[in-house]
């Protein structure tokens, strides 16, 4: 099935998206890659969704991408009598080592590591900020806080620390064993971590996965944007994670965030994806806010690669309904006149290197003589991730010999995944290119395509050709 569309969609797996059959619908309906919620997900609930997904692709025939999502260091107070306790604003709340169930006054906060580093002034923004404490006394083993705003505070709700620099490892003990899981499923093409700071966090994540997936940081702490050119040179793609970082950060600077979150990324030629609260009103209704098709929409016209579903499609009421908006938003879009200026108007400029001359050339080819697609033989697929940074008008058909590869291609902006065998030659490789151009419906008999290739062949990292080729008319 061939999709028209450049952007990619993410949708998240959970209670409302679980069986096989709504897998399938949620592909059909659009869906490139999914999300598995690793705070949310056991280890038997990632295999046996890793199984259905990797059903659901052998029934439709198309390379699917799977992530993995790793919770990472998300803090989160104890529990309480009577499940939550009301308090008044300016009263005082404790938090500290004592395991006991919370009251009106304290809560357990089982981190020793946070009760050690926060210092007074500091604030504690509890349930995605619904309420605000802020810390008056601290003694290291406990800290006494004011309630500025907010007046109620429940079992394990979640504790973010924009003012305090944590002193904690990318990867709580759950995160290790999440990690083991995921990579002894063997079937996860992307492992995205949550709440990194620092580019040592990846350096730490990636002795640990090596090659076995590939890394997206979610970017949703302050201390990752301070050192975000290096975290973005560290990872494979970037999550432009909104949700807490709207908790981490003032709210209103998220969509700043998320424009130069997206132009760097495409200027690295990372693959960046656009998270949260998308389509959030389609949980409980079945048609999205103008507000809402508003803000997929610019994800699209900014260029990135992939738009992202969480509860929509996890755990809401119309999950396929979801995506189905969400593929026809970023069609609509991408076919709208002005697409194409406010895309490519934050292209940048080649590196240079041999394969990013080649994939200006073969977008400038493309355009020039109107052709219908660019083939990339690409098998790490490097030279798919550069072809695509290019942005063309044209679809892009990247051939891989590597399922791996293919499969982590999903996410790319515009790539068409295929996996064919190792060429055996020169006029194998056209052949091979022309006949899948043709069999995938990008291409008839009689128009030309563009194919891009490294000889000698089944030489990873080595493109080097551009070939035109007429497709009915191959030697
Ligand atoms: P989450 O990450 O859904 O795992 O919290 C995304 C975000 O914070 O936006
Ligand atoms: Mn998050």
């Amino acid at each position: 099935m061939r999709r028209k569309r450049k952007v990619k969609i993410l949708a998240t797996l959970g209670p409302a998206s679980s069986d096989e059959a709504t897998i399938q619908k949620l592909y059909e309906a659009g869906a490139d890659v999914f999300r598995i919620n690793m705070s949310h997900s056991s280890h038997e609930v990632l295999n046996d969704l890793v199984q259905k997904i990797r059903n659901v692709e052998k029934a439709c025939k198309r390379p699917i991408g799977i992530l993995a999502d790793i919770q990472g260091p998300k803090l989160r107070v104890g529990m309480f009598e009577g499940n939550e306790a009301a308090l008044e604003i300016g009263q005082t709340f404790t938090l500290d080592g004592d395991e006991t169930a919370g009251n009106k006054t304290r809560v357990y906060l089982p981190h020793p590591e946070i009760l050690a580093s926060v210092k007074v002034g500091d604030r504690l923004l509890i349930d995605d900020g619904r309420l605000q404490l802020k810390a008056t006394k601290c003694d290291g083993k406990s800290i006494v806080t004011e309630v500025i705003n907010g007046t109620k505070i429940s079992n394990k709700k979640g504790v973010s620390l924009p003012d305090t620099d944590l002193a904690v490892s990318a990867l709580t003990p759950k995160d290790r064993s999440d990690l083991d899981a995921v990579i002894a499923n063997g079937s996860v093409d992307w492992i995205a971590l949550s709440f990194i700071q620092r580019p040592e966090d990846l350096i730490e994540v990636r002795e640990i996965v090596g090659d076995r997936a590939a890394l997206m940081s979610k970017i949703e702490k302050p201390q990752a944007l301070e050192k975000i050119d290096e975290i973005i040179e560290l990872s494979d793609a970037i999550m432009v994670a909104r949700g807490d970082l709207g908790v981490e950060m003032p709210i209103e600077a998220v969509p700043g965030i998320q424009k130069q979150l997206t132009r760097a990324c495409r200027r690295a030629g990372k693959p960046v994806v656009v998270a949260t609260q998308m389509l959030e009103s389609m949980i409980t209704a079945p048609v999205p806010t103008r507000a809402e098709v508003s803000d997929v929409a610019t994800a699209v016209f900014e260029g990135a690669d992939a738009v992202m579903l969480s509860a929509e499609s996890a755990a809401g009421q119309f999950p396929v309904e979801a995506v189905g908006t969400m593929a026809s938003i970023a069609r609509s879009v991408e076919l709208d006149p002005t697409y194409t200026g406010i895309a490519h108007a934050q292209r940048a400029e080649p590196d240079p290197t041999i394969a990013d001359a080649i994939s200006l050339a073969a977008r400038q080819t493309a355009e020039t003589l109107d052709l219908p697609v660019i083939v990339c033989y690409t098998a790490s697929g490097a030279t798919g991730i550069r072809a695509s940074r290019e942005r063309p008008n044209v679809p892009i058909i990247a051939l891989s010999p590597v399922v791996d590869t293919a499969r982590k291609l999903s996410i790319v902006w515009g790539l068409h995944s295929v996996i064919t065998g190792d060429a055996t030659d020169l006029d194998d490789m056209v052949d091979r290119a022309c006949k899948i151009a043709a069999d995938e419906e990008f291409a008839k008999t009689g128009d030309r395509i563009i194919i891009t290739a490294g000889v000698p062949l089944g030489t990873t990292g080595a493109t080097n050709m551009l070939r035109i080729a007429h497709i009915g008319d191959v030697r």
